[in-house]
Parts: structure tokens; sequence; C-alpha cells
């Protein structure tokens, strides 16, 4: 008992949310450890080696931003970025820097927790090493078949294009979890032009609109503004 636990950890100078992640994480039996600068954050994770690192940007000493480079230069850690700021620019740049997912504060309990998860989850799946998955993905009444290559909703299905279905593919491997609109194009065309975000919103309005899913609702997918989509997990998430 004790050293199976997963290590996760916070990187924080405001004591009460630090003191607040830190005892909700426990209380779901997770290690925790925390640091309070950027600086402090680096040497802990070079000598802990966490399974995961919360990250908030505004730190005293540095730019959150600089611990992501740092502890990128030799680990893929998955890191989960606080953020107080709403301003998309600085999500994306955390994101391509190599942050996993961004949670905006003030975040509840089991919004952080199910972030956690999907980030856990999509990590395993990429650690894996497996290019194509197999089995099957289901969130309310879609359903992916990967072996068959088919999208259902309840018994009927979905009739989409090679692309339409490589996005919903890619979407639901990371579901729960923010993927860019660089990260999508990357993974389903493999290079990306100045036309290429276009291409990616015109296919995301077929899939919805073949799906039955009207502008702005939020149902199997979420557009996260300025920043890229997001499929529900099967928590909710
Ligand atoms: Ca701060």
């Amino acid at each position: 008992m004790g050293n199976n636990k997963y290590k996760i950890l916070i990187v924080e100078d405001e004591a009460n949310i630090r003191s607040f992640i830190k005892a909700n994480l426990e209380i779901s039996d997770y290690q925790v450890m925390c640091a309070e600068t950027c600086a402090q954050g680096i040497m802990m994770h070079a000598s802990h080696r966490p399974d995961l690192i919360i990250l908030d940007l505004g730190l005293p000493d540095r730019d959150g931003m600089s611990l992501i480079q740092a502890v990128r230069e030799n680990d893929t850690v998955p890191i989960i970025v606080l953020s107080a700021r709403s301003n998309e620019r600085d999500k994306v740049e955390a994101l391509d820097q190599g942050a996993n997912d961004y949670i905006t504060k003030p975040f509840g309990t089991e919004e952080l927790l199910a972030r956690i998860r999907a980030v856990i989850r999509s990590h395993r799946y990429n650690e894996g090493n497996e290019n194509i998955p197999c089995g099957k993905f289901k969130v309310k009444d879609l359903l992916i078949d990967y072996d068959k290559r088919q999208v259902y909703l309840g018994k009927d299905e979905i009739e989409l294009t090679q692309t339409e279905y490589n996005i919903m593919s890619f979407l639901s491997i990371h579901a729960g979890k923010v993927l860019t609109y660089s990260a999508i194009i990357h993974a389903v065309w493999g290079y990306s032009d100045y036309g290429s975000v276009k291409k990616l919103q015109v296919n995301m309005k077929n899939i919805r609109k073949k799906m039955g899913v009207t502008p702005g609702e939020k149902r199997y997918i979420i557009n996260e503004l300025g920043v890229g989509y997001r499929m529900l997990a099967d928590d909710g998430q």
C-alpha cells in the first residue's frame, strides 16, 4: 500500500488553492506533493518524477510556461495547466508547448478529477504506442466500432467520409481532453497549411449535421472556441 499510488505534483503559489486541490486529490487516493514556485516545481519534477503535474501559469518567480518547456525536454508526463486567464491564446500556447489540458479558474472538484482521469487515460493510450485503436468507444448513445470503422447513434449507422471518421476516431481516443486545431489537423492530414483550420471546421460541421446536433449544442463534441474540440467522455465531462 502507498507506493503504487499515482503521484501528482501541484505547482501553485496560492496557498488556499493548493490546499483545496491537495485535500481533494488525497481523498481520491492520489499521492500529492506541492511546489510554490516554478524553480521548485522543476526541481521536484526532477527528483520525484510524478505521474502528473498540475501547473498554475502565474507563478512568482517565472511564468509556468517555462516549467512546461523544462519538463518536456526529457519527460512526457501529463501536465494540466490552471489558468485564471480566459485568454484563448495562453491556453493554445500552453497546449502547443506540451501541456495536455487546461482548466480555467475557478473550477470545481468534479471537473478537476474528470480532467485528471481523461489525461491519464489518453497518456496511457499514447504510451501503448498503438496507432490503430481496437475495440469500441461508447458515450451515451454514440458508439464507435474501431475494427469496422463504423459509427452508430443508437441502432442507426452514421455514414461518415474517411476524413470525418478519422476525426471522430482521434477525438474519441482522447475523449475528455481538449485537442487543439493543430493537433487534430496533424493527426488527420499529417500536415497543416493556411486553409487547414477551415477544412477541419467544415468537416466538423458535417459530422454534427449527420449526427443531428444543432450548432452550439454541447452533445458528443464540445467546441472550445478559439482552441479546439473535446469529445465527451463516459463520465459526461
Ligand atoms: Ca498564481
